[in-house]
């Protein structure tokens, strides 16, 4: 079995922890599914997945608890929100394609001058990772 790892829903804070292998390694977690990623339910065999969708406070498996905690993260979208929200949100696994890390293609921003990727300093697309907060 794995460990728990503790996210937050970029909607309203709600914090899930979910137990998985640790050899996974986490790209972000998004409002949005990523362009190009396959996405399984927690309780599916995710870990053949790209990602994971939940549902916030309503996704249901053995490893998912939802805390009750709600991430005090600036880059929370709406933190008045009632928490759990019920809204969907995805964690995207890192994938690897030929050896190099696939990124995502943000569907807002596909043309990106200097290759670095959004110049903004906040917004669904930086990279997130587990908050252990
Ligand atoms: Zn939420």
């Amino acid at each position: 079995m794995g460990f728990p790892v503790s996210y937050y829903c970029p909607h309203c804070g709600a914090v899930v922890e979910l137990e998985r292998d640790g050899y996974l390694a986490d790209k972000s977690v998004t409002p949005y599914p990523l362009e190009g990623w396959n996405y399984a339910d927690p309780d599916d065999s995710f870990e053949d997945a790209e990602g994971v969708h939940f549902v916030c406070g309503e996704s249901e498996a053995t490893g998912v608890n939802w805390t009750s905690d709600v991430s005090e993260a600036d880059d929370v979208e709406n933190p008045m929100l009632d928490s759990p929200c019920g809204r969907e949100f995805y964690l995207s696994f890192v994938k690897y394609e030929d050896g190099r890390e696939v990124e995502a293609v943000p569907e807002s921003d596909y043309v990106t001058i200097g290759g670095q990727g959004p110049a903004t300093t906040r917004g669904p697309s930086g990279p997130r990772g587990p908050t252990g907060r």
